[in-house]
């Protein structure tokens, strides 16, 4: 699958929006909250990169414990079939913009699990992802040059891999089909919340998602029973 490279946003015509934008991505660049989704044993070196050893805070990158608050999922590792279920439903919690970082050579190509029959070769045909850091495993300094290097993508308006996920929707659904069965579904709206970003194109649906729409289950709500009604009702 290759990722060709997305437009840069174009510049808006009025200098006081394009100073609002730039702005904005300044301050986007220098706040990002990040989601460690410790798959594998690259994993290890992510404390002594974000404690006094090295110490991403200063950069303002700090950790976050909830997917719907956070700007980076970090993937560190291998990603078996069961865990990249979950790694996709993380994903698509996450609001918009968002990034992902991929590393270790196990999220690249597979690396030394690259036969293996339960993990997945190629995170990027799963997802979209802004920046890979190779290495088995990659030192706490090459994890924070990774993340200096999306800091400076996002600052100069480039890290848009995330509207890939809208505007080719049925390929990466394709793909998640491919690997985890036809009936395969998330909870999440894609092609709604495409329309929403105003990111909706001639990739967004097609063939799988046409089959998602045929065997997909409306989500319903949670229904909680108080212990008492369960004894009435018995
Ligand atoms: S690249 Fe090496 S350290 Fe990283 S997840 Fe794979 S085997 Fe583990």
């Amino acid at each position: 699958m290759n990722d060709f490279p997305l437009p840069v946003r174009a510049e808006r015509s009025n200098p006081l929006a394009r100073v609002f934008d730039e702005l904005i991505d300044f301050c986007r660049a220098r706040s990002m909250f990040m989601l460690h989704y410790c798959t594998g044993c690259g994993a290890i070196e992510l404390p002594p990169a974000m404690t006094s050893r090295f110490d991403m805070e200063r950069l303002g990158i700090q950790p976050m414990v909830t997917p719907r608050q956070a700007d980076i999922l970090l993937i560190t590792g291998y990603v078996s079939i069961k865990t990249l279920k979950r790694v996709i439903l993380t994903y698509e919690q996450m609001g918009s913009p968002k990034y992902v970082i991929g590393i270790c050579s196990c999220t690249v190509n597979g690396g030394m699990y690259w036969q293996s029959y339960a993990t997945a070769k190629k995170l990027n045909e799963y997802l979209p992802v802004d920046v890979y850091i190779a290495g088995c495993m990659p030192r706490p300094e090459a994890v924070i040059e990774g993340l200096r290097k999306l800091m400076g993508e996002i600052k100069a308006g480039r890290a848009n891999s995330w509207e890939r996920y809208f505007r080719e929707y049925d390929r990466y659904l394709a793909a998640q089909q491919n690997l985890f069965g036809p009936n395969w579904q998330t909870p999440t709206d894609i092609i709604g919340e495409a329309r929403d970003y105003q990111l909706y194109g001639p990739g967004t649906e097609g063939r799988h998602t046409e089959l998602l729409q045929q065997h997909q289950v409306p989500l319903q709500p949670l229904r909680m029973t108080l212990h008492s009604d369960v004894e009435k009702s018995s």
